[in-house]
């Protein structure tokens, strides 16, 4: 079940990014980021609006594995679909295609995002309508490759679970691993190599002056950390760890 929550833009910024407060509202337009950046998530990308993106682009929602964050009440025309009609008439939803999320995921949250809005702005099935409708760019491209068909996702659609929304408090804070350093950069990729295979998790090498620590990808809550971080200990990997808030 996806939760949802707000982040959303100064009426100061909104007014610099949109054409105003008058959307239509009359379709639901599904984009993708793009950007398969490790940690390019649903908060990064609401945190890049929120703190004034310098392009002339905005959207409503961004939606990854964990979450759905909004970024602009329904009522503003963003600039996403690149052409009048489309940022005129859309509600735009950008689905994270992070490497260190999960697609399906994400995909199965923004199908449930997307049956939300559609009963919140009564807007029909038919009218949910993929970013190359309006311009003809190749977006939502991993949609439009088949890795999951539009036809599976409409379906998905239809059959989605109802959303949550997030408990102010517990806001999407997420949490992430720092080893202690490494002398060289190959005993900190072993160890990655060790997380990915042994965990299943996502990790990758930073340098550190020089010397290297490893960065994990993010767990859900605290709990999860700490758990994380005695996996590492019991295998010997680091000695020192550190838990981030993400
Ligand atoms: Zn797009």
């Amino acid at each position: 079940m996806v939760t949802i929550r707000q982040k959303l833009v100064s009426t100061l910024q909104a007014a610099k990014v949109t054409s105003g407060k008058n959307n239509a509202k009359k379709y639901i337009v599904i984009h993708e980021t793009d950007n398969t950046n490790a940690g390019a998530d649903a908060d990064a990308h609401a945190r890049l609006q929120f703190n004034g993106n310098i392009r002339a682009a905005s959207w409503h929602w961004q939606v990854d594995a964990n979450e759905a964050v909004q970024s602009f009440e329904h009522y503003w025309a963003c600039w996403a679909a690149g052409t009048l009609v489309g940022n005129d008439q859309g509600i735009h939803v950008e689905i994270c295609v992070n490497s260190d999320g999960n697609y399906n995921s994400a995909l199965k949250n923004a199908s449930s995002l997307v049956a939300k809005i559609m009963k919140d702005e009564n807007i029909p099935i038919r009218n949910v309508v993929q970013h190359n409708y309006f311009s003809g760019k190749n977006c939502p491209r991993n949609i439009r490759n088949g890795r999951v068909s539009w036809s599976q996702f409409l379906q998905m659609v239809a059959n989605a679970e109802p959303v949550q929304r997030r408990k102010t408090g517990t806001a999407s804070r997420k949490y992430r691993i720092l080893t202690g350093t490494f002398s060289n950069r190959k005993g900190a990729e072993s160890v990655v190599e060790v997380m990915k295979i042994r965990f299943g998790w996502i990790a990758y090498v930073v340098q550190d002056g020089d010397k290297f620590r490893v960065k994990t990808g993010t767990f859900a809550s605290e709990a999860d950390a700490q758990s994380a971080e005695n996996k590492i200990k019991v295998a010997k990997l680091a000695q020192v760890t550190y838990i981030l808030v993400a």
